[in-house]
Formats: C-alpha cells, structure tokens, sequence
C-alpha cells in the first residue's frame, strides 16, 4: 500500500513519495531504512564516554565523572514553589502559547533591560524555547537550505554542527586556538565559504574553553555580519556565571546588534534548571518571527506552569546566583591548585562551569582522557569532542558535589 492523497485539501506535499515506498515480496524482512542525514551525524559526545565508564563501574571501579556539565546543586526553592503553584492552574494544563506566554516574553524582555540595558519588546523580540538546544537545532530550519554554510566555532557546543548536519546544510569551522583566546576567527573565513554562507554561531563565555570575549570582538562580529549579510546566533547559556566580579555582556548590547542578531539565554546553568526545559530567544524581529514559525509546526510550545517558573527565576530574588558563582569559583580554585601536580595547565576561567586544561607534551585529548579513566577512574571530556581545534585539551566540569571533586583531584595529582 503506498501512501494516499488526502482527497481534495490543497497541501503542498509531493505525493510521489508513493512511488519511492519500497516494494517488498511476501515474506521479506523489513529494514529499517534511516535517513541518510541520521548516518551523517558526528556521534554523540558521551556515548563513548558512558561505554567505558559502564565497563569500568561493572569491573567495580569507583568511576567520578567530570565530563558533563549538569549543575548538581538542586533549583533554588522559591522556584520550584512557583511551579508548584502553577501546576494547580487549570489554565496551564492546555497547549502553550506556541510562542511563550505573553506574561513570560515580558518577563524575559524585562530582565533584558533590567540586567543588560538591552530594550527588545516582548511580543516581536522575544520567543520561549524549550531549552536553548531547542532553538539551537530549530533555527537551522529558519534560515539553512541544503548547500548552505554555518560558520561554527572550532570547538563548541556539538549542536551547533548536528543542527546543521539534520537540516541538510554544510559546517565551516572557525580557528580558534590559545594564542587567539579561544576567539572564533571569523576574518579569516576564505571569500568562497563566506559566499555561501547564512549564519554564524558564537559564544561567550564559553563552552568548553571558558573563554571570554571583549566587547571589541562582538563589534567586529557585528560589522562583520553586516557586510557579508549573516545572521549571527549568540549562545550566551552561561551568562550569570562569572567569577572574580567578572558579569558577561549580552551580544545586543553591542551597537547595530539586533539588525544581526539573535542572542539565547537559558534557564538552566543561572538557574540550575537544566532539567526543566526553558530558554528564550531576543533580538531581530525577522530573525525571532521565522525561528517561531518552525517551532509552531514542530513543538507546541514550553509547559506553561514551567514558563511561570521562569518567571519566578527571572524576576525574583537573584541572590542563588551569587552563591551559585562563589560555589563554581571555589571548585575552579581547587581545579586550578591541583592541574600542575598532573602535568596540566590552564588559564584561570572568569566564567562558565568548566576548567579547558592542556594535557602534557606527548598526548593526544583522547589518550590523556583515556589515561585517566583507566589509570585513576576520572571522567572527562577530550576536546576533540567539541570540534576540530580541540585537539590537546580535555575539558573539566565543576558540576561535581565538592567531596567528590576532592577525591577526583587527588586521584589526578597521583596521577
Ligand atoms: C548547556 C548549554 C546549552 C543548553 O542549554 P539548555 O537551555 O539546557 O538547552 C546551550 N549552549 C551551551 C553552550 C551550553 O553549554
């Protein structure tokens, strides 16, 4: 049986798709036939990672992973009261606003203003994302048809390529490097990838370098989008997490910005709320409108009750951010005083939850972080993971309860 048109409704699909239905004899064995973009997939950063720490656990080794970065300390209470609360509204138990609630967007546009002096109106600048993964993957359907290029940093957040790869477009790695300070070189992006190219993801401060960028760099990013017509998508997940008095910047507050520009903030690192889905997108109206018309025919928006959390987080008390950051700080501190015991070496993050350390001379991020799993039972992540410029790092998550962090830093120094 092949597939039928609908009678007379006027849809736009190519009903020759019956034709391509495979043609089977009575008592074949059907096959799973996967798309050709799902075998075009780099593989998922932990897999390997999970493989060998099950191996490890089943041959009773005492595994501590530093490899994910998942805040281990729980919500701030008063937020998951205000989801409690929600939840026992019967008008939150129907389909979101695919948008976001009205109530969430100038929410979100409020803290904009409140805390970056950033002006976006609500309803045309602002859009509730179910996580910013969410909109990270969705907004390649926006803007990338097959051919298409994405200018991505040379060591990122592997969705910036898996989007890409999903929605049939091509990934050009931007250099980056210890001697540039982890800045994605867009400048030297040759003149015939620049042609082809539609979009460019930065972020800052950064996954997984913890690198941060002077407000210098994003004026150059803006211009440089201006004169080569590219969107550019900031990623700014670890906004509230600075250390040593250091606040990053949003993207929009550079001049001209929001005619390039769309900037993703997360509930989940500033709020440890990585569990609960929530994220928005501001910034060019254009920009915001397409990446809502996909989401509008792929999801049904973010749980209501949870946007009213959100909200909570947003707009009340900040101070769990605060002891978030002097938490991070301290174990950074620990990380730190313990890398060169182990042959490593780091520059001293100002922001994010990860230490990007250089292994020592000989090794390759694989085999380092290999070594340490086998010889000591450490998990972290081989900078490899994250792109191609990631080669001779390993990178280090200071998710991990402090006790924990502690037997893993002795386990490294004995290293
Ligand atoms: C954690 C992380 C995200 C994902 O955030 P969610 O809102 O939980 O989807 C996005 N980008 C970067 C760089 C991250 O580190």
């Amino acid at each position: 049986m092949g597939f039928e048109p609908p009678g007379s409704t006027p849809w736009p699909v190519c009903y020759h798709v019956r034709n391509a239905m495979p043609t089977r004899d009575e008592g074949d064995v059907a096959s799973v036939r996967t798309a050709q973009r799902i075998a075009s997939l780099p593989p998922y950063l932990f897999a390997e990672i999970d493989r060998k720490k099950a191996e490890k656990v089943a041959q009773g080794v005492d595994v501590i992973s530093l490899g994910i970065g998942d805040p281990d300390t729980p919500t701030p209470e008063h937020i998951v009261d205000a989801l409690c609360a929600a939840s026992h509204n019967p008008a939150n138990h129907r389909y979101p606003n695919y948008y976001g609630e009205p109530r969430f967007r100038r929410a979100a546009a409020e803290w904009m203003a409140g805390r970056f002096g950033v002006e976006v109106d609500a309803m045309s600048e602002t859009l509730a994302l179910i996580g910013s993964k969410e909109g990270i993957a969705h907004v390649f359907l926006a803007f990338v048809d097959p051919g298409d290029v994405t200018l991505v940093p040379g060591v990122g957040y592997p969705v910036y390529t898996s989007g890409g790869v999903l929605a049939g477009g091509e990934t050009y790695y931007m250099p980056m490097s210890a001697e540039n300070g982890w800045l994605a070189d867009f400048e030297s992006t040759p003149p015939d990838v620049l042609a082809r190219a539609k979009m460019m993801f930065l972020s800052y401060p950064n996954n997984p370098t913890s690198a941060i960028a002077p407000v210098e760099y994003f004026d150059r990013a803006v211009a440089f989008a201006k004169e080569h017509d590219l969107l550019v998508i900031h990623d700014n997940a670890y906004s509230e997490i600075g250390f040593d008095g250091y606040r990053p910047p949003s993207f929009l507050e550079r001049p001209g910005a929001k005619d390039v520009a769309i900037e993703l903030f997360s509930c989940s690192k500033a709020y440890n709320m990585t569990g609960w889905r929530i994220a928005f997108a501001v910034g060019n109206p254009e920009a915001i409108k397409a990446l809502g018309t996909v989401k509008s025919n792929i999801d049904s928006g973010a749980f209501t009750a949870v946007q009213d959390a959100a909200i909570e987080a947003l707009t009340g008390p900040q101070d769990s951010i605060t002891r978030l950051c002097d938490l991070y700080q301290r174990r950074r501190d620990l990380v730190m005083g313990a890398l060169p015991a182990a042959g490593l070496s780091a520059e001293t993050p100002k922001g994010t939850i990860y230490v990007w350390a250089k292994v020592p001379e000989g090794y390759t991020s694989a085999a380092f972080a290999a070594d340490l799993l086998d010889k000591v039972g450490v998990i972290v992540a081989a900078g490899t993971a994250y792109g191609p410029y990631g080669e001779g790092y390993i990178r280090i998550s200071l998710t991990t309860p402090d006790d924990r962090l502690e037997e893993a830093i002795e386990r490294i120094k004995s290293l």
